[in-house]
């Protein structure tokens, strides 16, 4: 009577993938999931309501066929602040010379002297000598002056200039809140479609999260929500870190954004702090943007991008994420089974498997004591095959996660909730399990059956398991074993 047996869960590191014109080819989505996407995103920034309902509807669908549990993330767009358009739809800036950003300018009006732009705020945000950069950077213009609605600059770099391009402030410092109107509507329509992770965009602090939350309300109380970390500000200090860490379930390393804002040169010790931060607070943590930015054109990534991957990987991020390469890119599928490879190839690596996570440190709730014990007695006792934990929530499962193992840790949960919560998490994988028939003392011996039929562990192997003496109660794990395989457990 045990549900059919997963695929083993050969690669710890999770693949985020972005849904889009790509995926929606026929036949793509489903080859998407076959070859291990474990969440997918729906990016607010483009598509309608009805767009992001059907694509989630057709990813629920596919994993349920596939026995998969495939968490679903809705992106909220955020603050991003564009210039508006030009008659010609693009114009070419040289080196030197002025250019204006005019708020009272009509929307398609833009030349070659000046464009519009939709922050009206943009004035009172920068003043002369601060650096805008357009287009992820590619333009580069210097501010002279401001002057009533308008914003002299002078091009430092030039280049192509087409319309709704972004900006971005180098060093941070614009004051758009993180959440705009379209996205206090978006996150009804995520709400109303049944998102399982929200990210927010451009979160300044923890307010920002905080303020998501409440609007979340207790009808998406089990809904994760994902902090972009994409603004200087965001990343500038510790203190302002660690509360946006802790005000959210999981956060992503937006290098996109963020790149732009701090530089490159910051961006590289930027994405180790914040992955390492994330772990010690008990966080998820998804890197994201340009990954394997040539397979949108490309059947096979550069060797660039399989060692980008791979550090994410090593720096033990939870997961990788895919933008337009699955969304808009010629080889979305192919792009998934390169992820996949490098993944596999990284996590095999010593530094991979091994942690000494917070040993040092105290602890400060019996969960986690106990799922930390359970992992170091995991990582420490010959023949040990799997750490199951029996969770309502997921929760015991994340904060035995955040330690480096080879080991695969099996979340044993009722709630499908609970189990696509767990998709994001590295080296988890869920199995349902359902406890509310069986008699307390076989539940044990039902745990260790299960594990058996999936292949998760042999007569003569131990496993690890964690529970609570209350069943699914949340944060009521107190319980470690180590069970012996039998040859005939029944
Ligand atoms: P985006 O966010 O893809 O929504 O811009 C990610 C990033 O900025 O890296
Ligand atoms: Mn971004």
């Amino acid at each position: 009577m045990t549900s059919q047996p997963l695929s083993l869960p050969l690669r710890r590191t999770k693949i985020v993938a972005t849904l889009g014109p790509a995926s929606d080819r026929p036949g793509v989505l489903e080859a998407m999931l076959k070859a291990g996407v474990d969440v997918v995103r729906l990016n607010f920034s483009h598509g309608a309501a009805d767009e992001h309902r059907r694509r989630l509807q057709d990813v629920r669908e596919i994993a349920q066929r596939l026995g998969r549990s495939v968490a679903v993330l809705g992106d909220l767009q955020g603050p991003k602040i564009r210039i508006a358009r030009f008659k010609d739809a693009a114009i070419h800036l040289t080196q030197g010379q002025p250019f204006i950003l005019d708020m009272a300018m009509e929307a398609d009006q833009g030349d070659q002297e000046r464009v519009g732009c939709d922050y009206k705020s943009l004035i009172d945000d920068v003043t002369t000598g601060d650096r805008l950069l357009l287009d992820d950077g590619r333009v580069v213009l210097d501010v002279t002056q401001v002057v009533d609605q308008e914003v002299h600059t002078r091009v430092h770099v030039g280049g192509k200039l087409s319309n709704n391009k972004g900006i971005n402030k180098q060093g941070g410092g614009l004051s758009a809140p993180a959440l705009t109107e379209k996205d206090k509507a978006d996150l009804i329509t995520a709400l109303d479609i049944g998102v399982d992770y929200l990210a927010v965009s451009f979160p300044r602090s923890a307010a920002d999260m905080q303020e998501a939350r409440d609007l979340l309300g207790e009808a998406g109380r089990e809904i994760g929500l994902v902090a972009k970390l994409e603004r200087a500000e965001a990343v500038a200090n510790d203190e302002t870190l660690d509360g946006i860490i802790l005000a959210s379930e999981a956060v992503m390393v937006a290098r996109g954004d963020l790149g732009v804002e701090i530089g490159d040169e910051a961006l590289i010790g930027t994405q180790k702090r914040i992955i390492k931060h994330a772990r010690t607070l008990n966080r998820a943590v998804i890197t994201a943007t340009q990954m394997m930015e040539s397979m949108i054109e490309s059947p096979l990534p550069t060797r660039a991008e399989v060692f980008d991957v791979a550090n994410a990987v090593l720096d033990a991020t939870d997961a990788v994420m895919l933008s337009a390469e699955t969304a808009a890119g010629d080889y979305p599928v192919e792009t998934i089974e390169a992820m996949n490879r490098v993944c596999l190839g990284a996590e095999r690596e010593r530094i991979a498997q091994e942690s000494s996570h917070r040993i040092h440190e105290g602890f400060e709730r019996i969960d986690e004591t106990i799922a930390l014990s359970a992992m170091y007695a995991a990582n420490h006792l010959e023949g040990v095959s799997v750490i199951a934990c029996m969770t309502a929530t997921g929760y015991t499962p994340l904060i035995a996660s955040r330690i480096r193992s080879k080991l695969p840790i099996v979340g044993l949960a009722h709630s499908p909730i609970a189990q696509r919560r767990m998709a994001l998490y590295r080296g988890v994988v869920s199995i349902p399990f359902d406890t509310t028939h069986m008699q307390a003392e076989d539940v044990n011996g039902e745990a260790l059956r299960l594990l058996k039929a999936h292949g998760l562990a042999d007569p003569g192997e131990h496993v690890i398991l964690t529970r609570g003496d209350h069943m699914n109660a949340h944060g009521g794990t107190n319980t470690m074993k180590v069970l012996a395989v039998a040859a005939e457990s029944q």
